[in-house]
């Protein structure tokens, strides 16, 4: 797995696609917002409520939010190095309203 480098996006000669770096923009747009704001659904259970209802660990080398029906993994944020590392696996969707 490679890691976002921050570089221009750049156009695959063979296939019609271009590299994630062309997500900068309309993402940029996502995460300046409050994420706590937007309705999660959990991967394990499918509860669907705002991120600032699930419940956040924090005795732990990296930052853990659960899923306050079935404890579920919803979110990890490991801050080091000068790096933030954001694993988003545990919800199956994240609704977030944009103006
Ligand atoms: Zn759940």
């Amino acid at each position: 797995m490679s890691e976002w480098t921050g570089r221009p996006a750049e156009r695959s000669a063979e296939d019609d696609y271009l590299d994630g770096n062309a997500l900068a923009g309309p993402l940029s747009e996502v995460f300046a917002i409050d994420i706590t704001a937007a309705l999660g659904t959990c991967g394990t259970c499918g509860d669907r409520r705002a991120v600032a209802e699930a419940h956040l660990y924090v005795n732990a080398p990296a930052k853990i939010l659960r899923c306050p029906s079935c404890g579920g993994v919803l979110l990890r944020l490991d801050e080091r190095g000068g790096r933030v590392i954001l694993d988003l696996s545990g919800f199956t969707q994240l609704t977030i309203e944009v103006r």
